[in-house]
């Protein structure tokens, strides 16, 4: 196994024309399915973990202990991501349990506010060879606002220089993606990426992958989206084959492995099609 800085895959990604997918995470059988998975299709990965899914956990260095775990076998290039962190101390907590890569998720906040704790976030992480994702815009939930995105909630460009120039590494963009799935297909608005592409020059980030269409998807990674986000597809499969499994009566032979079993084989489909969207297997050194 090679565990990466989150920027060097993203840096090879950018170069090569494809994006890296990152699936959230939430337990050991997540991570195995999607690690066994990426080594299956030589696919460099990145593992997401949102706080709450770290807290589920039990904690950072919880997380790290069994991605790496998971993946000392196996021939894989790979990153440790905290998604989402909404404060300063979140991200040091997940850099200190050895997480590669952290997202400073300042977005609710006032742009000025947003870009000085993302900068805070930059020099502890730096100094640590840990990546950093910023946000700009609000990336909302599909049953919140819909797939018709306001202009509020989209990414403005003059926003996202101010907190390129904090240092982080790749930009999270709000154009018209959302998290959860969509109730109608999303229209990505390719209009601003362009302007956001001529003042900024880090890769860009599509949170809310899940059901956005594969030509949008690989129009959105040849405008410089080198890594795409992907937790409600996975969860779903997960959590359906557990259901699917439960209802096929294990229940009364207590055969708790053979629904994380299940979930596995159903995630595996879900990691490869999306591996396959952003163009990646094969893509390992
Ligand atoms: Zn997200």
């Amino acid at each position: 196994m090679t565990l990466h800085p989150m920027k060097t895959l993203m840096a090879d990604a950018h170069a090569g024309g494809y994006a890296v997918p990152a699936f959230n995470c939430a337990n050991l059988e997540m991570i195995q399915c999607v690690l066994r998975t990426a080594a299956e299709l030589r696919a460099p990965v990145i593992l997401g973990i949102h706080p709450v899914e770290i807290a589920y956990m039990g904690s950072a260095s919880i997380a790290v202990a069994i991605a790496r775990g998971v993946a000392e076998d196996l021939k894989v290039d790979f990153a440790i991501h905290q998604d989402h962190g909404d404060s300063v101390e979140t991200c040091i907590r997940s850099i200190r349990g050895g997480f590669t890569s952290v997202m400073y998720d300042g977005s609710h906040l006032p742009i000025a506010q947003n870009a000085a704790n993302a900068r805070e976030v930059v020099k502890i992480a730096h100094a640590c060879g840990v990546t950093v994702e910023g946000e700009v815009g609000t990336i909302g939930m599909t049953d919140e606002f819909g797939t018709k995105l306001e202009n509020a909630h989209l990414c403005d460009p003059e926003m996202a220089v101010e907190l390129a120039d904090t240092g982080i590494d790749c930009l999270a963009v709000a154009i018209g993606n959302a998290h959860g799935f969509y109730t109608e297909t999303p229209e990505l608005r390719f209009d601003l990426v362009e302007e956001i592409n001529k003042r900024v020059k880090i890769p860009l980030v599509l949170h809310g992958g899940t059901g956005i269409p594969r030509d949008q998807v690989q129009q959105a990674i040849r405008m410089g989206v080198a890594k795409m986000n992907v937790g409600t597809a996975l969860r779903y499969a997960f959590v359906k084959a557990a259901a699917d499994t439960i209802a096929a009566e294990v229940v009364k032979d207590l055969a708790l492995m053979t629904i994380g079993t299940a979930g596995i084989t159903a995630g595996a489909d879900v990691v490869r099609d999306y591996m396959d969207i952003c163009m990646c297997a094969g893509r390992s050194k």
